[in-house]
């Protein structure tokens, strides 16, 4: 069972599918892609540490997409500093191709259906409870990967977790949207991807909010879109659904007074208009799980490559407005490094049948705020649903998998510069 279907669970479902496993994916939207999908049009950051792409499932993925007629994803370098390339795609036919993969791998998905609380007999996971339109229901899985993001499941499983820092202080939640129709000739012409001129402006005559003193514009996949991910909404817990709807209300109208502010104020944007405003803020951080490791900024800083890593990364410390911090992304490695993820930080110490991926990955601060790319929170689900075939064939707790094995795995799934 794999809950949540963002870009850590659709990795887990279809690497698990694919060697034959009996899989359900639950995701309480009404889309696959989480973030992603809250965030349409938001690039695959990060996924060329060393200029190389990591390889496996996102890079199967984007070439699928990039083969199509005509293309619907590309690879360009990133405007902002320290990320270098990412990827930009359509995210309507992102969606139709990760179903395809979905269905190919034979997972069944169930979608607007939330996995409510784990049932446990002693370390085991036995059943879990879930919700839908037609009442509660339960599964009886052998092995749960949680991908919620937020760990659910996990926590009420028992697993120890951080929520934030180690004061509680969560970073900024986001609403995005794009602009359509703008001149990329004249937007970009002067080329900072802040827009710090235009944006103190906006903020001293009071037409944006003070958190807008740089604005994070890039170009959009399709000619002449802008994606605006600026709009930043402070000391949200996005495990709180009152809270959510709260910051996507603010939201929705810091992003109609910056959308506005852009056609009157920007030149290239005269004739733009806002779209794909997204359905609800994006949250970056909540719970990080505690698993068997947990990956440091220690780690980070020596680019550690693990015996048991499962996927490279040289992203930034992208920090975004933690507590009254601002929206840093320092380098996080020198050019030409990495480090790696180790395959521990996916497990939990003692629930025998239980996983978990994706953001809610077992890293302190720093080290999350570099690890937490949609590239590798995919590759962390697809080390996930590979560990999950190999526990259950063995008839294994998740423990007992050795690391190295899945790491090997993984290097044969085509995964780069692992050990
Ligand atoms: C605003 C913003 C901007 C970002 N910018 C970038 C960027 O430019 N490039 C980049 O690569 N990364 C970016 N990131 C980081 C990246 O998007 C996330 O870290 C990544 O998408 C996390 O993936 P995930 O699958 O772990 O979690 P999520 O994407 O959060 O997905 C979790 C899914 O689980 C579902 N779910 C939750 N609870 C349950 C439940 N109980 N039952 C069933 N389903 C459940 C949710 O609906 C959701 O679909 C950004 C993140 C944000 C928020």
């Amino acid at each position: 069972m794999v809950v949540g279907g963002g870009t850590a669970g659709f990795g887990a479902a279809v690497a698990a599918g694919r060697q034959g496993l009996d899989v359900v994916l639950m995701e309480t939207g009404p889309k696959i892609g989480g973030v992603m999908s809250f965030c349409p049009g938001m690039p695959w950051g990060g996924a060329y540490p060393c200029g190389q792409i990591i390889g496996g499932l996102i890079a199967e993925l984007r070439d699928r997409l990039a083969g199509m007629n005509p293309p619907a994803a590309a690879t360009r370098p990133c405007t902002l500093a320290n990320f270098g390339p990412e990827i930009v795609y359509d995210p309507d036919l992102a969606q139709v191709v990760m179903f395809e993969m979905l269905e190919e791998a034979g997972v069944r998905v169930y979608l607007n259906t939330t996995a409510t609380a784990p049932h446990m007999a002693g370390t085991r996971i036995e059943t879990v409870t879930f919700g839908d339109r037609h009442g509660a229901g339960v599964v009886r899985p052998r092995l749960v990967v949680d991908c919620s993001g937020d760990g659910d499941i996990a926590a009420q499983a028992g697993v120890p977790f951080e929520l934030g820092d180690a004061q509680g202080r969560m970073m900024g939640v986001t609403l995005s949207f794009l602009m359509v129709n703008a001149r990329w000739d004249a937007v970009f012409a002067e080329g900072d991807p802040y827009f710090t001129r235009h944006a103190e402006r906006g903020v001293a005559a009071g037409r944006l909010h003070p958190d807008l003193a740089r604005l994070y514009l890039m170009k959009g996949f399709h000619p002449d879109t802008v994606f605006c991910n600026s709009v930043v909404i402070r000391g949200i817990d996005g495990t709180k659904p009152d809270e959510v709807a709260r910051a996507t209300q603010e939201g929705r109208r810091r992003c109609r007074a910056l959308a506005a502010f852009l056609r009157d104020e920007v030149p290239g944007f005269e004739d733009a208009w806002m779209t794909q405003l997204g359905p609800t803020v994006g949250v970056r951080e909540t719970r990080k799980l505690c698993g068997l490791y947990r990956l440091t900024a220690a780690d980070v800083a020596a680019t550690r490559h693990f015996s048991d890593g499962i996927v490279a990364c040289a992203n930034p410390i992208d920090d975004v407005m933690r507590g009254a911090g601002g929206m840093t992304h320092d380098a996080a490695v020198a050019d030409a490094s990495y480090y790696t993820l180790p395959f521990r930080c996916l497990v939990p110490a003692s629930v025998e049948n239980l996983l978990f991926a994706g953001r809610n990955v077992s890293a302190d601060p720093v080290a999350f705020a570099s690890i937490r790319g949609m590239p590798q929170c995919m590759a962390m689900g697809q080390a996930t649903g590979t560990a999950a075939g190999v526990a259950l064939r063995a008839g294994v707790p998740v423990q007992a998998v050795d690391g190295r094995e899945i790491a090997a795995r993984m290097k044969a799934q085509g995964l780069w510069g692992l050990a």
